[in-house]
């Protein structure tokens, strides 16, 4: 190290190259703070060497790269060494590092999946990510694995069995009863530095989204939220795409020297897989020892939300409003079309936006994820933001005056037309339909529901 310190970089100086300069004007000249160029008769630069101080503005401004920064052979030499020691040393300090990363990386096996619930009533999430683990399990070669905790939970061991795990890490203590950051955190964190898995899935749910950055921060990994994709390369890298800059592009990221890989996907982004109760698998029971005295938050009293619960998410039919419908007094229209179908009312953010729907209705990135067997897009454009939350739906129609606008591309059926005179028109059509049937409404509705 001392020695390193010794050895002193030697100054450049700027000299012409012969035949290259174009007597631009004296830029060179100009640009020397020191005043160390003198013009010729010809316009070409005279550098007082003396003066000189290899700053290299000179260099820099020259448009014809007329001159450059010349160094004594004795100097080359010092420069030779000094760059052989950079080098040696860099290797050094990168070596050591990336040794003692991937050494620790090649221990990591298997793809884990949290288990939410709420007070044991499981997330719906959680099944969709173990049925998106398959592949990721598949392609690594490593198991698909669940990881259960919580107060009294065995039962949802089995369901995880039934959706796909081989094996699930339980952790069931009082002290797991209500969902707390601290708590969930530790046991994960117990979980993974013990058995570590390779890759870590939560749902992108507010639960979800707390206990997964919590996770990555005290294990040092990366995270990768809202993941629309999750795919394995061919060096076996969890590829997680999801989003960015507004949605107008979607980045492929992934956690190359730490480990688990942890990423975050939203409900209904994945398909939901068959659930077979016959699956039988491995249950692996730890108690970890935490003391309720030592957790710092108390749950003193759980209030369920008394307003108004639309569960868009799990709706089979949504009838989606834009800016096309011009104002809140319009909802009502697509709001008796929603009844006719047994449906509910979305929105996009527009319409969040102009106040005409709370934020609870709006679907696409900044909203809610939707797959409903049927989605009525009515006077939405289809930008890219709200696409993504509703493209998984199984039909789209799309109702739109401007046979351009992008939705007609997700579209199943798309109809060019006024939806002040499309949408009545339906009801009109579904109405007279029924009256034929003989049929009320709601019986219409229980009947498609069986
Ligand atoms: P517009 O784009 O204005 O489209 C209105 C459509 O109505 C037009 O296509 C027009 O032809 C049609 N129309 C008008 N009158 C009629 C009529 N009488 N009959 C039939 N058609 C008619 N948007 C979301 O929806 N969800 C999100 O989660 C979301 N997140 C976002 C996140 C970010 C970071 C950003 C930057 C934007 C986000 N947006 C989101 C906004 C998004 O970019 C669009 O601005 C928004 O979706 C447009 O809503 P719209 O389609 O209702 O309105």
């Amino acid at each position: 190290m001392e020695e390193e310190k010794k050895i002193r970089k030697p100054r450049g100086v700027a000299r012409l190259i012969p035949g290259k300069c174009i007597a631009c004007g004296a830029r060179c000249q100009s640009a020397c703070p020191e005043d160390a160029i003198d013009m010729n008769d010809k316009g070409e630069p005279v550098i007082n060497i003396e003066k000189c101080i290899d700053c290299r503005r000179c260099v820099k401004v020259c448009p014809a790269e007329a001159l450059e920064i010349y160094y004594t052979p004795d100097d080359d030499k010092i420069l030779a060494q000094i760059a052989a020691s950079a080098k040696g040393k860099e290797q050094k300090e990168v070596g050591v590092e990336e040794t003692e990363a991937f050494a620790d990386i090649k221990l990591y096996r298997g793809v884990w999946v949290f288990v939410e619930h709420a007070e044991g009533e499981p997330a719906t999430v959680s099944w969709e990510l173990l049925g998106a683990g398959a592949n990721l399990a598949r392609s690594l070669g490593g198991e698909r694995c669940a990881v259960v905790i919580g107060d009294t939970v065995e039962d949802l061991c089995q369901e995880s069995f039934a959706y796909g795990a081989c094996r699930v890490y339980l952790i069931d203590a009082p002290v797991f009863h209500y969902y707390r950051t601290e708590p969930y955190n530790k046991a994960i964190c117990y979980l993974v530095k013990k058995y570590k898995p390779e890759i870590l899935l939560m749902g992108a749910t507010g639960l979800g989204r707390d206990l997964a950055g919590a996770v990555a921060t005290k294990l040092n990994t990366g995270l990768t939220a809202d993941c629309t994709c999750l795919e394995i390369d061919d060096k076996g890298f969890l590829l997680q795409t999801r989003p960015a800059f507004g949605g107008n592009i979607m980045a492929t990221i992934f956690t190359e020297r730490t480990r688990p890989q942890m990423a975050t996907v939203r409900p209904q982004v994945m398909l939901l897989p068959e659930k077979d109760t016959s699956r039988k698998g491995e249950i692996v029971r730890e108690s970890f020892a935490i003391k309720e005295e030592d957790v710092a938050t108390k749950v003193l009293e759980v209030v369920n939300d008394q307003g108004e619960c639309i569960d868009l998410v799990a709706a089979e039919v949504i009838v989606s409003g834009g800016r096309g419908m011009r104002g809140s007094e319009n909802f009502g229209l697509l709001e008796q079309l929603a009844e006719e179908l047994g449906g509910v009312i979305g929105c996009s953010r527009a319409v969040v936006e102009a106040g005409w729907m709370p934020a609870e209705r709006q679907v696409g990135q900044t909203g809610k994820t939707v797959r409903p067997k049927i989605y009525i897009a009515c006077g939405i454009s289809g930008a890219i933001q709200h696409l993504v939350g509703m493209q998984g739906s199984d039909v789209v129609i799309a109702i739109n005056q401007d046979r351009q606008a992008p939705i007609f591309e997700v579209a199943t059926y798309g109809i060019v037309g006024d939806v002040f005179q499309v949408v009545p028109a339906i009801i009109n059509n579904i109405r007279e339909l029924r009256a034929k049937k003989g049929g009320s409404s709601d019986t219409v509705s229980s009947q498609r529901k069986e």
